[in-house]
């Protein structure tokens, strides 16, 4: 198998996952990531841990992925790279264009120089992995450089010389014996729902909570940046939802968010928190007990709230139906969290036509689906990109995913 080389899309949990399988099996691997950093979108999730004891939200299998797949001698990163082409004779033959790398991160050292020193909002991205490169980017549409060459500090002040501003994009030709898509999901954008998200300072998704709780340990208001007293947080935004025709519940929302409620109860008593659902999902065989624990702390309400509106202070007003009653309530919270779904990626289209596999009935892609198998041999699917899965779901079926391209390279020696 040290012949053989796999090419996989994607650098997310699943795509870093996989490729540390095959390159402990001494298989080579071209890991190719559209986005300047490594971990996807659990890489930003935050250790969900009570009082040090595991909740098994799965944050730390990322860093862990992240951290084994970056110093393998068998895999090769391309971070901001895309397949740009594709064909297949005997291998698969792939071009990959690389926008260019500003930072070299064989040089950086985390030092966080040049974030400090930069003068304008978001012209330096950080990562979130606090551990492992790339740890920074250039952002090439704020950057003053790229608009006037008006300035280069980040460059001139970086003790180990790792920036340069005048680099080209590169081109690089890779030949696969295999592929395995781990392009992942995007999250469900709730702006279309009557939650005025995007409009309201305090009305947040689940994810972004999830970053604040990662970069400053609790909840605030976007607002002011204060403590808030009232937290609601509702469920099912954009699954199980026939208006936007969504129909798939993305099974993995109750228990984060159950889990972020209680970290924040844990951490900052003070706040009353409300969760609104519809039902909850389970997850993991301690399920029982930590929702026992949980319906301690938090109000449960199961009701979807109605339309927001926001007052001059920037709380929110927020209507549901009682289910005793069955009178409309309003309540005023001061954030609002919405958990928002697992939708297919925008670009699974190009993926699917380039690859000739049919998407499910949803816009998933799964090889391995009975109806669905992709028409080129040798293409495999793994992670959120065949549907919505949590972290160890992911990590497993990556596993699988390996072990179903391994028994494809036996059947082609034969
Ligand atoms: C609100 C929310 C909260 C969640 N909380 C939890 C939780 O607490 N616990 C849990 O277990 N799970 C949770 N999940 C699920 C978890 O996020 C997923 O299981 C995990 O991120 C799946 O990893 P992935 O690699 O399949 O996809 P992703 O994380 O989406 O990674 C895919 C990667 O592929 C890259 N990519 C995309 N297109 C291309 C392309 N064309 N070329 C190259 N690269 C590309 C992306 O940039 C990304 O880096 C949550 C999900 C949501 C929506």
């Amino acid at each position: 198998m040290a012949d053989k080389n796999v090419l996989i899309i994607g650098g997310g949990v699943a795509g870093l996952s996989a490729a540390v399988e095959f390159a402990n099996l001494g298989i080579h691997v071209d890991l190719v990531e559209k986005s300047d950093f490594l971990g996807g979108h659990a890489i930003s999730y935050a250790c969900k841990a009570i009082h040090d004891t595991c909740v098994k939200c799965g944050a730390c299998m990322v860093e862990e992925k992240l951290q084994s797949a970056v110093s393998h001698p068998n895999i090769k990163i391309l971070t901001g790279s895309q397949l740009q082409n594709i064909s297949k004779n005997h291998r698969f033959s792939a071009s990959i264009r690389q926008k260019p790398l500003y930072i070299d991160r064989e040089k950086c050292t985390n030092c966080g120089l040049c974030l400090d020193r930069c003068p304008v909002d978001r012209a330096i991205l950080q990562g979130f992995s606090k551990n492992n490169h790339p740890f920074y980017a250039v952002n090439k549409e704020k950057c003053l450089y790229f608009k006037d060459q008006s300035c280069t500090i980040c460059k001139d002040e970086c003790p180990e010389s790792a920036i340069g501003l005048d680099k080209n994009a590169s081109e690089y030709a890779i030949e696969a014996d295999a592929v395995l898509i781990a392009i992942g999901f995007q999250p469900f954008n709730p702006k279309d729902k009557p939650y005025g998200y995007g409009c309201f300072k305090n009305v947040v998704t689940g994810l972004e909570l999830e970053r604040m709780l990662k970069q400053s340990g609790g909840a605030k208001k976007p607002s002011d940046k204060k403590l808030p007293q009232k937290i609601a947080f509702v469920q099912c935004v954009g699954s199980r939802d026939a208006k936007v025709n969504h129909l798939w519940c993305s099974k993995v929302c109750c228990g984060s968010a159950l889990r972020m409620a209680r970290l924040i109860k844990e951490r900052q008593p003070e706040i009353e928190i409300t969760f609104f659902y519809m039902d909850v999902q389970t997850f993991g065989k301690d399920f029982e007990q930590f929702y026992r624990e949980a319906r301690e702390k938090i109000r449960m309400i199961r009701a979807i709230p109605g339309d927001f509106y926001e007052m001059e202070d920037h709380r929110l007003k927020v209507n549901f139906v009682n289910n005793s009653t069955h009178e409309t309530v309003e309540e005023i919270f001061d954030l609002v969290v919405l958990s928002v779904g697992i939708t297919p990626i925008e670009g699974i289209g190009s993926m699917s036509r380039m690859f000739r596999i049919g998407p499910d009935e949803f816009g998933f892609l799964k090889t391995n689906d009975k109806k669905i198998s992709a028409t080129i041999n040798g293409v495999f699917t793994a992670g959120t990109v065949q549907g919505p899965m949590s972290i160890p779901e992911t990590v497993a079926g990556a596993r699988s995913a390996v072990w179903k391209i391994i028994n494809y390279f036996i059947g082609l020696k034969r």
